[in-house]
């Protein structure tokens, strides 16, 4: 197949802004040329990978959903990315079999019918908005087959859930080190933003004593200056946004991984990145994370927003044999594994 993919449009690829969709991207591209299909990829400007032909478009940024109230209408900035990524998808259509929409906004949804060459929409979100989720509810009525999401849990917060294609998520293991014996330290990462409340692992780091390392990109600065002035005597340490190898170096020295978001996370791609280091994770049994860890076996879920339940599953970490974390992370989450689903998928949409 020759494979055009859209990418978010609220940050370059490789800044860390678009969060775990850019894990899956890269993935994606990885695992199809793999497979011998052409893949493009279409994404803001300073956009960098060193897999792919990325074509770099000029424009202004989107507002993350997730920043926005419900009832909010769309917006669309002037000089909008967005508009001119899907202005070149337009005039090169034609050489592409499909196109991937990775982009959580209103515009790829209204323009699938305009399109000739078929459009597949990967939703990296659970529902956020009213007015992305009329056109999407719309574009699903007509295009039953091109909505592919990553899990049930995040179906279910859409109108149009059952005929949302399950796809899950993958890594490439073999960049992921296996650690037998760890560190007295846990690790937090992902993007320090409300919705991650980053501020309840470090209470439950505080209460236990034992050291937190946070990684990721800031992407509310507000919100982490305020999360520093009201823990000053949290043992906690920021160490950047890293590349996925410096990240797994660093992270499997952990005892675990703390999840914390206080929305419904879609997926949790560094749920599947600690797991495969040998971390067990510790997190709400809420969303994404209640599918992929196995209470007691490969990690902890506990009751939502609790932090004597973070706190007491970290009392137990030691439970956890570690070799079960990677075992079962190479068993559910490989790339072939997921790019098998993926590729049909892909298929699926081209046919109807
Ligand atoms: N991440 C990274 N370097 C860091 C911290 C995080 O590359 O130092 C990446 C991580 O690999 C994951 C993403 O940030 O792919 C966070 O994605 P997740 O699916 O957990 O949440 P999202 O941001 O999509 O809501």
């Amino acid at each position: 197949m020759k494979i055009l993919i859209l990418s978010t449009s609220v940050g370059a690829l490789s800044s860390g802004i678009g969060g775990g969709v850019e894990l899956t991207i890269y993935n994606l591209i990885h695992e199809m040329q793999k497979r011998n299909h052409l893949v493009k990829v279409i994404a803001p400007k300073g956009s960098f990978f060193d897999n792919a032909d990325i074509i770099e478009i000029e424009g202004n940024l989107h507002i993350p959903a997730q920043t926005q109230s419900r009832d909010i209408p769309t917006i669309m900035p002037e000089n909008s990315v967005l508009a001119n990524m899907w202005e070149y998808a337009r005039k090169i259509q034609s050489d592409y079999d499909v196109l991937i929409n990775f982009a959580f906004d209103w515009l790829p949804f209204y323009l699938t019918s305009f399109f000739d060459t078929p459009i597949a929409h990967f939703i990296s979100m659970g529902s956020l908005s009213d007015s992305l989720d009329q056109i999407m509810t719309e574009t699903a009525k007509k295009y039953p087959y091109n909505f592919g999401v990553y899990t049930p849990s995040q179906a279910q917060t859409f109108p149009f859930s059952d005929i949302c294609q399950h796809l899950g998520s993958g890594i490439d293991l073999s960049l992921y080190e296996f650690r037998e014996k760890p560190e007295q330290k846990l690790a937090w990462l992902g993007r320090i933003a409300p919705e991650k409340a980053l501020e309840d692992a470090v209470k439950a780091s505080q209460i236990s004593q034992i050291p937190l390392l946070i990684f990721g990109k800031i992407q509310d600065e507000d919100y982490w200056q305020n999360i520093l002035q009201q823990h000053p005597n949290a043992p906690i340490e920021y160490k950047g946004f890293l590349s996925t190898i410096d990240l797994q170096k660093e992270l499997g020295y952990c005892q675990a991984l703390l999840m914390t978001p206080r929305w419904i996370e879609a997926f949790g791609n560094v749920a599947i990145e600690a797991l495969a280091c040998g971390v067990p994770v510790i997190s709400y049994a809420r969303g994404g994370p209640s599918e992929i860890i196995i209470h007691e076996k490969t990690g902890f879920l506990v009751t939502p927003d609790s932090i004597e339940g973070l706190v007491s599953a970290i009392s137990r970490i030691s439970e956890i044999n570690r070799q079960d974390c990677r075992e079962y992370a190479q068993q559910k989450y490989s790339l072939p594994v997921w790019g098998d689903g993926f590729e049909k998928w892909l298929k699926l949409v081209r046919k109807n």
